[in-house]
């Protein structure tokens, strides 16, 4: 892929970079690898006064940071405000809490002393995607660099401008340059990184066959990794749930940055007793919704980040109809090519077509059939996926009990699935396995030592 900024909305090139040489990426590396050497010596209250600092610049900054995301990748402008403010958050709260989530654990044995010291493992490279081109590498950089670690970026091609702006955040901040840098460089530049015994770990948010690959990579050098994958998160509506929120929180959750979010609601397995209200509500909901210039103060959700990913969802609408799924609400792209697409509905989805077993990147609906709630959570569980899902029940001690059922990293009950800094974030089966955020996700990328005082 180029690196280019495309602009999704008026499909225009607005930039275009040239790819960083063998010898630049070289020699960022080797500077990196020697500033993990002294980055590591910092104390937590020096590395936390500039986090806070990255911090203030990430709230300052948040029109700037916006007008790109909108630009790059289509995000309507008051999301792109509330993802700087969030990113902030994170910087805040590891600078505030990265000392207690790194002290050291006691641990009682016949030594006189014993305990687990955690200790920074030096250069971590991030492959990060573009459809939160701050957040998704704030909840990296933050824990790292407090962690004493120091990060590599490698963010997807479509978003160079976004991944300049984060860099000169923590430089502005007053981090060492050489501690946080971004690397404009393709993906085939990423095996001979991780090949480099200068790069330690790799953590990686994006596709499942960029996850695998790197994966295997990394295997072969001996390197630790966080993948955090796609997901087609179930929604959960019991038949006693309060029908019109959940529809109303529905929408919204597919909606999530046009549907591209791999937390968004994907299948709304819904009981039958309240299907057709839930599919009626949810309907009108969704058509609320008003497309528009990411720019534009009062547009809710923009295109999708590049046409080619509106194709490949048409695609995937067009074979799953001809496999047998029932069109509800009819949306999608106006022709090939172009990346606006409108949200749809696709009810009657059954095992053998793509929807249902693919995730659907976009404002596609998908609803399901449930017999009851054993059949609810055996349908959302029924998925190679297993990210996030949502119970919406008003029997919170019953929403309980199946969130408990649901194979997912995270569960909410009554609730949208959100991030947040405090709570960790990561899947299981073909989602991904580590975690990022709350004090797991720092603790994943350092030398857990024993240390033993006879
Ligand atoms: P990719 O997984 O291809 O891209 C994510 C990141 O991985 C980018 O930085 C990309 O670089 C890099 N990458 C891709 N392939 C490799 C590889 N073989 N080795 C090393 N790095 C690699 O996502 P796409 O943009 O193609 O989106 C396709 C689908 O991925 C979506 O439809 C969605 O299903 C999923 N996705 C999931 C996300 C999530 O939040 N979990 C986020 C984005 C996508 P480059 O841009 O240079 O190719």
């Amino acid at each position: 892929m180029p690196i280019e900024s495309f602009n999704p909305y008026t499909g225009r090139v607005e930039r275009r970079f040239r790819a960083f040489s063998r010898a630049k990426t070289e020699q960022i590396l080797s500077q990196s690898h020697r500033a993990a050497a002294t980055w590591r010596t910092t104390t937590f209250p020096e590395r936390a006064r500039l986090m806070h600092r990255a911090a203030d610049l990430l709230r300052e900054r948040q029109e700037e940071l916006a007008r790109l995301m909108a630009l790059e990748m289509g995000k309507p402008i008051a999301d792109g405000r509330a993802e700087a403010v969030k990113c902030a958050l994170c910087c805040d709260y590891y600078a505030d809490h990265a000392e207690e989530f790194l002290a050291d654990d006691e641990i009682k044995t016949e030594a006189r002393r014993s305990f687990i010291s955690h200790e920074p493992i030096g250069v971590v490279l991030a492959v990060m995607p573009w459809n939160f081109p701050f957040w998704q590498v704030v909840r990296f950089a933050a824990p790292a660099l407090m962690a004493g670690n120091v990060g590599l970026l490698k963010h997807a091609s479509n978003v160079p401008q976004c991944a300049l702006a984060l860099e000169k955040i923590f430089h502005d901040a007053g981090f060492p340059p050489a501690t946080f840098r971004a690397l404009l460089i393709g993906s085939d530049m990423v095996e001979q990184l991780i090949a480099d015994d200068r790069v330690r770990a790799v953590t990686l948010t994006g596709s499942e066959p960029a996850g695998a690959q790197v994966a295997a990579t990394a295997g072969r050098y001996i390197k630790k990794t966080v993948l955090e994958l796609g997901g087609s998160d179930a929604f959960i509506v019991l038949a006693d749930a309060d029908l019109e929120v959940a529809a109303k929180t529905a929408a919204q959750a597919r909606m999530i940055n046009a549907g591209q979010s791999c937390i968004a609601a994907k299948r709304f397995i819904v009981e039958k007793p309240v299907l057709k209200e839930f599919i009626s509500k949810m309907k009108t909901h969704l058509l609320a919704f008003r497309p528009g210039d990411p720019l534009s103060e009062d547009t809710q959700y923009g295109p999708l980040a590049r046409p080619d990913l509106a194709d490949e969802l048409t695609e995937q609408v067009n074979d799953s109809v001809k496999q047998g799924a029932k069109v509800e609400l009819h949306g999608g792209q106006s022709k090939p090519g172009t990346a606006l697409f409108r949200p749809m509905i696709l009810s009657n989805i059954k095992p053998g077509q793509r929807a249902y077993s693919e995730e659907l990147f976009g404002p596609v609906a998908l609803i399901l059939e449930a017999k009851d709630a054993d059949d609810a959570v055996r349908l959302a569980n029924d998925s190679r996926f297993g990210l996030g899902g949502s119970v919406w029940t008003h029997d919170v001690r019953r929403g309980e009990e199946l969130a408990r059922r649901v194979e997912a990293g995270a569960v909410f009950v009554n609730s949208m699935v959100k991030s947040s800094p405090e709570m960790p974030f990561g899947g299981v089966k073909k989602s991904g396995y580590g975690r990022e955020l709350s004090y797991l996700g720092i603790r994943e990328f350092v030398n857990q030592k024993s240390i033993w005082i006879a």
